[in-house]
């Protein structure tokens, strides 16, 4: 048996999908001949090179720094200062906004793909391209490839890796085309995405007749039974070499591992992960370590643990580990984060920024939410931290049931109070997933965007809407001098997967 593993644009490309390496490690130890075929990356290089005609004056500034542009971004020159950054991401995210072969109303850029008559949240938006391959704007680039990947590879499986929604529109062009053309050919689907569709609870199963395989979680077990094979016991390291054959937007290459599937915690109200119940499991940590050694053959200037919180049992085996190479991450604010002893021993194993969820700064609203922090801990955490010199990437979430306009000012308090101890800042509006109990309490509408639509639509009951939030947001909480530096600092388009060349952390190992 033999299966091609797809990764579909469009979606960031810093670094390999580690979805589709994972599986592909399983189904080659089970003896299925597995492909990885990453679209995503390939197929932003084909629109990035095409001529481009605009005329407007960024258009033609970003057509003549492309080449050089696309140098720097994959390397660390690119990489100096983020306002030399900033300048690199946006003119290459110009490329693919202005690209010619987003007509006919598809909405790109280096982050999604949207459209301006269709939603990706409609399932008949996602039949009409499925029906009409040819109006991705991607088609030309995968088309020729598709037909070559067949005729020299001829899988009898063919799966797709469905994590974001900027990648909904090819994939179903793909799936569409290949109903098709190769209709002998079986097809998956499974991925993040994929996943939480098929956890809803208005999932009516819409595309029964374009897939042969819906896959919810980890993908292995099902997929190995569909083919026809007994699942073994296997190790799960992700296998990178055919993805590492690309250049992925970063200055050397991201490793990314998980340690766990779902989240050790899995206990706040307003996060998906906890709507959808989703499986819990993890490795035993002295596996995971051997794990990740053996990725070092790849070379990583960065690891990236992918886990939604990584689990403070593996981070007390890691920090004595001996790893050597700079690395970042999910962790939640806990008593771990107080004691300085563990911070210390902690950037000695080369962490470089934590990323964490501190939601609000408001106790009352993180206990209502069941976020399980204590601000007294997050205090004694950021301090540490950066005693240490290891960079915080802090998670802000607006809007919440609990939330009101003062609580939303006891956030903006917190974080100014903490301003030294900030390096990067992410800012959201809550939005209700459909699952989640506050849909359930809530006078919710169904479908606000689409019958694929993970959220809903409620009013606040205390009044908290969005239109306020955005005003305080943008009058008052952006502006404030230390936020506004946060902000500055934060990499624009990449985010989180480029913070971690700018901190002094990464910076001082790299010497
Ligand atoms: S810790 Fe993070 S992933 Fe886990 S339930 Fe809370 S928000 Fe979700």
């Amino acid at each position: 048996m033999s299966i091609l593993l797809i990764y579909p644009p469009l979606t960031r490309a810093p670094e390999p999908p580690a979805g589709i390496a994972k599986l592909a490690s399983v189904l080659k130890q089970n003896n299925v001949s597995a492909s990885l075929w990453d679209a995503n990356i390939e197929g932003q290089y084909y629109l990035l090179n095409q001529p481009n005609s605009h005329q407007d004056r960024w258009t033609v500034q970003a057509v003549r720094n492309r080449k050089e542009n696309i140098k720097m971004i994959s390397h660390f020159s690119g990489y100096k200062t983020i306002d030399h950054y900033n300048r690199i991401v946006r003119d290459l995210n110009r490329l693919l906004v202005k690209s010619p072969y987003a007509s006919q109303g598809s909405q790109l850029s280096l982050t999604q793909h949207l459209h301006r008559t269709y939603s990706p949240l409609k399932s008949d938006d996602l039949l009409f391209f499925a029906k009409h391959p040819h109006r991705d704007p991607f088609f030309p680039f995968w088309q020729p490839k598709i037909i070559n990947y067949l005729s020299e590879e001829n899988p009898d499986w063919i799966g797709f890796s469905l994590f974001f929604l900027g990648q909904a529109f090819t994939t179903f062009a793909m799936l569409g085309w290949l109903k098709t053309n190769a209709p002998e050919i079986k097809v998956a689907v499974g991925g993040g995405l994929a996943t939480s569709w098929q956890k809803s609870r208005y999932w009516t199963q819409p595309f029964d007749d374009l897939v042969d395989l819906w896959v919810s979680e980890s993908g292995e077990t099902p997929l190995l039974h569909a083919m026809g094979y007994p699942s073994n016991v296997c190790t799960r390291v992700p296998d990178y070499a055919q993805l590492f054959e690309n250049t992925y937007f970063s200055p050397g290459r991201i490793v990314p591992y998980s340690t766990t599937m779902g989240c050790y915690w899995n206990r706040c109200r307003f996060c998906p992960e906890q709507a959808e119940n989703n499986t819990f499991a993890t490795l035993p940590g002295s596996q995971a370590i051997r794990e990740i050694k053996s990725l070092e053959k790849y070379e990583p200037v960065l690891l990236h643990f992918l886990d939604n919180a990584i689990p403070p049992s593996f981070l007390k085996q890691w920090v004595f580990s001996g790893n050597q190479i700079p690395w970042y991450g999910y962790v939640r604010f806990d008593d771990l984060l107080a004691d300085p002893d563990f911070v210390h021993s902690l950037a000695e194993s080369g962490c470089v920024m934590l990323l964490l969820g501190l939601e609000s700064g408001d106790q009352q609203v993180l206990d209502q939410m069941n976020k399980g922090i204590d601000l007294t801990v997050v205090s004694k955490s950021l301090d540490n931290l950066h005693k240490v010199g290891i960079s915080t990437f802090v998670y802000l979430l607006f809007g919440t049931p609990q939330e009101d306009f003062d609580s939303a000012r006891k956030t903006r308090e917190f974080v100014v109070k903490h301003a030294a101890c900030i390096d990067f800042l992410n800012l959201a509006i809550f939005n209700c997933p459909v699952n989640s109990s506050y849909a359930r309490d809530l006078p919710s509408n169904l479908f606000y965007e689409g019958d694929l639509s993970m959220y809903v639509e409620f009013n606040h009951p205390l009044g908290w809407n969005r239109p306020q939030i955005r005003a305080f947001l943008d009058k008052e909480f952006k502006r404030q001098p230390h936020i506004a530096r946060m902000i500055r600092n934060t990499p624009q388009i990449f985010t989180s997967n480029h913070a971690a060349f700018f901190t002094r952390g990464f910076k001082n190992h790299d010497k």
